[in-house]
Formats: C-alpha cells, sequence, structure tokens
C-alpha cells in the first residue's frame, strides 16, 4: 500500500523536487549489518548484500556520499546535490566482510560505531542472541514469567509473522537493566540453542578488520559506546567511563583519534551530551529521524534507519525525505 504510495510519487517527481529542496541538508543513513542475498536471516537490522548494492547505486546517481568530517565542515563544499552519509551502529563483522568490498567498488567513505568490548570475541549483542534463538524455533510459545515478564505466543505463519512475535520479547527486555537483559539473553538461548550459520551471521568485528577498513581511507571508527550500555540508564560516571574507554581503545586499535559517536538505542539527555562533548566528540548522532540541517545541534543529529525490510520506492523515500514527510 505504501510502497505504491512511494512509487506513484517517484514517478511524479517528488523525490526529485525533494533531493533538490533540501541540497543543502545531510541525511544520515544508519544501517547494522548486511547478510548474503537468500541468508534466511530476518531480522530488521541485517540488511541484504544485493539490496544494499542498489542503494549504493541509487546513492550514486542522485546524492553526494560525503563522510562525516566533510559533512560537518560546509564551506569545503564541493558538489551541488543532497549529501548522504553511512553510518553502521554496533559493529559487525559483517560491515568488513560485505559492506566494504561494496564501499571500495563505488568510492563511497562510510563510518562504523564499534561497541569496543565486542571486538575480536565470540559475542552476540541480547537481541541478537534472543532473534538467533527464536527465529527457528518450533516452540509455540515463550513462557517468561520467572522474569516477570509473562507469555509470549511465538507461533507464526511466515517469517514475517515469526518476527513480529520476537520484536514483542525484543521489546520487553530492552527496557530491563543491563545485567537482567543480558541474564533473559542468556536463559532464552541456552533453551533454543543458536544454530552456528546465524551465529556467524551476527558476529563482531576483528581489530584488523577494523585497522584495515580505516586504513583504507574511507571507512572511518566511531564510538558505540564500550558495551552498548543505554546511556540515559546507568549514572553518569559510568556513563562518562564507557565513552572514555571506547574511544581510547578505538584509538589503539585504529592510530587515529576518534571524533564521533552514536548513542545506544539512540537514548541520550543533556546530562549525556554534555559529557560526550567533554570527551572530544565533535559529532553525536541519534535514531531520531530527520535531515541534518545548518542549525542542528551536533550532539543529537539525526538518522534515518534502513531496515532490511525496506523496498526500493522506500529506501528512494528516505533518502530524500519523502518517507519522513509521509509518516508525520
Ligand atoms: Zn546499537
Amino acid at each position: 500500500m505504501r510502497e505504491a504510495l512511494y512509487g506513484g510519487l517517484d514517478a511524479l517527481g517528488a523525490n526529485r523536487l525533494l533531493r533538490h529542496l533540501r541540497r543543502d541538508h545531510v541525511a544520515v543513513l544508519m544501517y547494522h549489518g548486511l547478510v548474503p542475498a537468500g541468508s534466511g536471516i530476518r531480522a530488521w537490522t541485517m540488511v541484504d548484500q544485493d539490496g544494499f548494492r542498489c542503494q549504493l547505486s541509487h546513492l550514486r546517481d542522485h546524492c553526494d556520499v560525503v563522510s562525516i568530517a566533510e559533512a560537518l565542515a560546509p564551506g569545503r563544499r564541493t558538489g551541488h546535490r543532497r549529501r548522504v552519509v553511512l553510518t553502521f551502529d554496533d559493529g559487525y563483522r559483517s560491515v568488513y566482510e560485505l559492506a566494504f568490498p561494496l564501499l571500495r567498488e563505488f568510492g563511497m567513505p562510510a563510518t562504523v560505531f564499534v561497541t569496543t568490548a565486542f571486538v575480536d570475541t565470540d559475542g552476540m549483542f541480547w537481541y541478537d542472541r534472543i532473534i538467533g534463538a527464536l527465529q527457528d524455533t518450533r516452540i509455540d510459545a515463550l513462557d517468561a514469567g520467572a522474569f516477570g515478564l509473562g507469555r509470549f505466543p511465538l507461533a507464526a505463519r511466515s517469517p514475517a509473522d515469526r518476527w513480529d512475535r520476537i520484536q514483542d520479547v525484543l521489546e520487553a527486555v530492552k527496557w530491563r537493566a543491563y545485567d537482567r537483559r543480558e541474564a533473559i539473553a542468556d536463559w532464552i538461548a541456552a533453551q533454543h540453542p543458536i544454530p552456528d550459520a546465524i551465529r556467524d551471521r551476527f558476529g563482531m568485528l576483528r581489530t584488523r578488520d577494523l585497522r584495515e577498513m580505516v586504513a583504507s581511507g574511507l571507512v572511518e571508527a566511531g564510538s558505540h559506546t564500550h558495551r552498548h550500555e543505554i546511556l540515559t540508564q546507568i549514572d553518569g560516571e559510568a556513563a562518562g567511563e564507557t565513552i572514555r574507554m571506547s574511544l581510547q581503545e578505538l584509538a589503539a586499535m585504529t592510530g587515529r583519534a576518534v571524533t564521533t559517536l552514536s548513542y545506544p538505542n539512540g537514548d541520550h539527555d543533556p546530562a549525556i551530551t554534555a559529557c560526550v562533548a567533554r570527551h572530544g566528540v565533535a559529532a553525536a548522532f541519534t535514531t531520531r529521524p530527520g535531515d541534518w540541517m545548518p542549525g542542528t545541534d551536533p550532539m543529537r543529529i539525526p538518522r534515518y534507519g534502513v531496515s532490511a525490510f525496506d523496498s526500493e520506492e522506500r529506501f528512494r523515500a528516505i533518502v530524500s525525505g519523502l518517507a519522513g514527510l509521509v509518516q508525520a
């Protein structure tokens, strides 16, 4: 339904017009990981590599893909088209294995926001453990009463349906304290072992992957904190510590000063933005959709999330800013 609307508006020139009207703005796109075409993995964070290639072709034809540093310094602007910044959250190995070759092919810069405690480990994020455990499980329901979470139906008619069920679990677990969240994910994964193929797809970057990408000059490393804590849920001292550690470790890994950050889950408040700025961060990114405009607070730069479920029509509308208008 909405796809038809986006397609129709595109045919009428709406995306072209918006890209022109908003040529002084920047659309920052937020990705997470990629999966090979036909992998069977269904998570909104994991975009199909073939789809990603189509998206880069669209960007090459209609926008100027720039680095965060270029977007921060409008005076040095060279192009005349709407600008796009590519970002990847969390630090998945698939950014190196599947996205980096395409970034090189297209000559497009990107920033990967790394959760430093996970680099070089077999660790999986709590939500990936839950997705991995429940994606193909045959049970009809998950009884999480022991954790005060109640019962979640899992019976599904299709993979899309199963994903909706899993999202209900993720949404309920997300708001628990850090240790509680980890314990629930461990408990679910213990009952429903995560297949190796899925575990592999959600794997994290290694230091050598990051070094190679940064050395290419095309990819920049940014902080996504040390342990992916939701910064507004922990005390100020702990927040300062996870920010400091991630910046320091990334500088050690890449040999470059790191001055960008994305807030885990997008959550921030005035104390957090002040803390981030104090640690030398020049640009910090949220998950709130919107354009990065000349007057935007550099500690709260909005981003458009690109999900595995976005059609080509919707992607074009995200990039032009049309999707934000249609949903408003
Ligand atoms: Zn994240």
